[in-house]
């Protein structure tokens, strides 16, 4: 796999309130133009660090905007037959549910994963001589347990299983068949609220757990000799933990277990990409995570990905912000 199929985008939001109130300085800068963020050491003005990225965008850039160059492409070549992943990264509060779920009840506001829904039934309304069939799943990744959010038990764990027809598989995940936006909405409702429930439930706080939401897409068509031609492909649309050092001090016991496998399976993560990109590996490190093991088939080969890192432009946030823009460039094998 090219480079060119790992896309690596950076999206930083707004100063917030506390970040206001506490007098913080930017200490980021955005030039658009040529896709760069520069990042100044606070106190150190002539200490900086110049990226480049496939795209940047700045605190004032839009869900639209936002939508049209990560997700808009992919839901395209998911008609293709083709695998796609977006992933968003970054320090807990930087945006990452916001840049993938947003308020799915306001038009404005809502992220990529509400708005692929309108842009599917939409494809599928224009075309009059295929048929389609539309699938989604929604799962949990926590502490390297799997758990289906369209489930009605939101504690019970569900197991990778491997096998020649189907590859790498969840068995027994609920894989539901939709048909209208309504539908569409509807599973992501559901799903939200198992996750809230299910954190209340094990006392746990979300932002230690990847969550994926999957749309699956049948194509068949004519294949001109009386029968049919049948193409598949789906996107996976995954909103990761927090990507910010665990205190050591803070963190012990059942804390301090969770942070090491939220590390585990976020360094995973970059080093399959790492892998990916920098072309050189005979072997990528799949097997290390479950999220990992799980993306295994629309990771690498013919497939499309994006990671979209989420940052805050608060100088109090450096030195967090200067690790997730190292993760971003490493993806980039720059
Ligand atoms: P994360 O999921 O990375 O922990 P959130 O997406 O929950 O972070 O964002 C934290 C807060 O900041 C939320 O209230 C969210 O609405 C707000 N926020 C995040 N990104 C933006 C943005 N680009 N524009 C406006 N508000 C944002
Ligand atoms: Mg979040």
């Amino acid at each position: 796999m090219s480079a060119e199929c790992v896309k690596v985008m950076v999206r930083c939001r707004p100063m917030n309130k506390d970040e206001k109130s506490k007098n913080c300085q930017s200490c980021i800068g955005i030039d658009k133009e040529i896709n760069q963020i520069t990042l100044s050491k606070p106190g150190e003005s002539d200490k900086q660090k110049v990226h480049t990225y496939d795209d940047v965008f700045a605190p004032d850039s839009t869900q639209q905007q936002i939508y049209e160059s990560t997700a808009f492409p992919l839901v395209e070549s998911v008609f293709e037959g083709y695998n796609g992943t977006i992933f968003a990264y970054g320090q807990t509060g930087c945006g990452k549910t916001h840049t993938m779920m947003g308020d799915p009840s306001d038009d404005q506001n809502k992220g990529i994963i509400p708005r692929t829904f309108s842009h599917i039934i939409q494809v599928i309304e224009n075309e009059s001589k295929k048929e389609f069939l539309v699938r989604c799943s929604y799962i949990e990744i926590y502490n390297e347990e799997i758990h289906d959010l369209l489930s009605k038990d939101v504690k019970a764990r569900y197991e990778l299983k491997e096998s020649p027809e189907k590859g790498i598989f969840i068995k027994d995940l609920n894989k539901v068949i939709v048909k209208s936006v309504k539908e569409m909405e509807n599973l992501m409702n559901i799903g939200n609220k198992n996750r809230s429930t299910g954190e209340t439930a094990m006392n746990k706080d979300s932002s230690r757990s990847h969550s994926i939401f999957t749309i699956y897409i049948e194509i068949s068509e004519d294949d001109g000799k009386g029968g049919q031609k049948i193409k598949a492909g789906k996107l996976n649309l995954v909103d990761l933990a927090g990507s910010e050092r665990q205190s050591k001090t803070q963190a012990t016991g059942d804390r301090l277990k969770e942070a090491n496998k939220i590390n585990l399976s976020l360094s995973a993560l970059g080093n399959v990409i790492q892998a990916l990109v920098d072309g050189k590996h005979q072997h990528i490190p799949y097997r290390d995570s479950k999220l990992t093991r799980l993306l295994q088939d629309s990771l690498g080969g013919n497939t499309k990905t994006i990671m979209i890192a989420a940052i805050s432009p608060a100088d109090y946030n450096y030195d967090e912000t200067m690790g997730t823009l190292r993760y971003a460039s490493r993806a980039k094998n720059i």
